[in-house]
């Protein structure tokens, strides 16, 4: 039983024995205590109520459950650390990561159901990136991210921030279409969200938005669902550079769910 809930049955308790008039509380083992006179140290006219609060004292409100956590902060370990990319800018590292990602990467390389890689595409100095979870049939058909319904929700959305799809970068956890179209697995999410580490460690956004649960899970660290974690801002720790996090809902879910509540919140 929790402190709340014990907290709660000896609250009713000793209200059930003010309200009978008991003035022995009998142990199960050991002698009959005396109930200390609460009924006679307060004024007469005290309602029950308040004589039960001066021997129990109120117990704390339990946390509702929509309470978001205190920021969450991930850590990444980058696949291929930056000094071992060739080239000088980060338009030419990204570009020598997307070739060793599409060699090496130990998920996009064994058993998925891709046409094409999806690595990620925009602006390679960008201010801000997002993170989706993995292709879908139209990215992994163009071999971009974002590029079906959910991406002109998410066009929307950054329109809203007030930049352009060209000024930010886009990415995915995965960068192949996961079997069955299915949500990644942690260990699939792990494997290929090391490059999106790298991918990270070279752009050094200096903020970066997770689009969904499976993004905001593996950015954060975390198993708290996105309802909770959404609005939040969190962390994440690559190459000894922390990042901020803002988890929220991904577009699809704004597709599906397209009430003034969520689009308010996103
Ligand atoms: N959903 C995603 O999470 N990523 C995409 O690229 C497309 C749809």
């Amino acid at each position: 039983m929790s402190d709340h809930e014990t907290t709660h049955v000896a609250r009713r308790m000793v209200e059930t024995d003010l309200l009978l008039g008991l003035d022995q509380v009998v142990r199960r083992h050991g002698a009959a205590l005396p109930v200390e006179p609460v009924v006679d140290e307060q004024p007469p006219e005290a309602p029950v109520a308040d004589k039960v609060a001066a021997v129990v004292p109120e117990p704390p409100a339990p946390r509702p459950d929509a309470t978001p956590p205190a920021a969450p902060t991930g850590r990444l370990e980058p696949a291929v650390g930056v000094e071992r990319l060739d080239g000088e800018s980060a338009a030419e590292r990204l570009t020598a990561l997307a070739a060793m990602h599409a060699a090496e990467c130990p998920h996009c390389t064994a058993s998925t159901d891709h046409t094409n890689l999806v690595f990620g595409e925009g602006d390679p100095q960008a201010d801000l990136m997002f993170v989706g979870e993995a292709p879908g049939a139209n990215e992994d058909r163009l071999g971009r991210p974002f590029v079906g319904q959910a991406g002109g929700k998410l066009d929307e959305m950054i329109g809203a921030m007030g930049f352009k799809r060209e000024d930010v970068y886009i990415a995915n956890v995965l960068k192949s279409r996961p079997l069955n179209n299915r949500t990644p697995l942690r260990s699939e999410a792990e494997a290929c969200g090391a490059w999106l580490a790298s991918q990270v460690a070279i752009i050094q956004p200096k903020a970066i938005v997770a689009l969904g649960g499976p993004a905001a899970k593996l950015l954060l660290d975390t198993e708290v669902g996105i309802t909770r974690l959404r609005g939040v801002w969190g962390g994440l720790e690559v190459d000894g550079r922390q990042y901020p996090v803002m988890p929220t809902y991904h577009p699809a879910f704004v597709l599906r769910q397209y009430t003034p509540q969520v689009r308010r919140e996103v």
